[in-house]
């Protein structure tokens, strides 16, 4: 039986985070659509049916350039999240502003009263109140 099914996915991609990720949707949508809402019952299908279609899937170069985009995305919005826990936890002792020229997220300490900045990316001087 184990034999068999080795030699079933031999080949084949597999599963990876991407899938993880579709059969994880699929499912909240799956309950979802059951309770409430009979379209995401349906959605929740068709990302199941896509998420098995991955795994079984003999190309296994696409599957792959689909995963890391997925990957680069989910690091995206993993670091956002990150970012923003940081700044919390450091909100007393610094304060965030953001170079009025570039854009250049900076981190300046509280409590030094009216400074000024410079922008150790594009050397712009503004001041604020820290
Ligand atoms: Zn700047």
């Amino acid at each position: 039986m184990k034999g068999w099914f080795q030699r079933f996915m031999s080949g084949r991609y597999g599963f990876d985070r991407f899938s993880g990720f579709l059969s994880t949707c699929s499912l909240i949508f799956i309950v979802l659509g059951a309770l409430f809402v009979p379209f995401l019952y349906f959605l929740g299908l068709l990302l199941l049916i896509y998420c098995y279609f991955r795994i079984l899937s003999c190309n296994i170069q696409k599957r792959y350039q689909e995963n890391l985009k997925y990957l680069a995305l989910e690091g995206k919005v993993t670091g956002w999240f990150a970012t923003r826990k940081i700044r919390f936890q450091q909100r007393k002792e610094y304060h965030y502003y953001r170079c009025p020229h570039c854009g250049q997220q900076l981190r300046v300490p509280r409590g030094r009263g009216k400074i000024s900045i410079t922008c150790p990316k594009c050397a712009t001087q503004f001041l604020k109140k820290s």
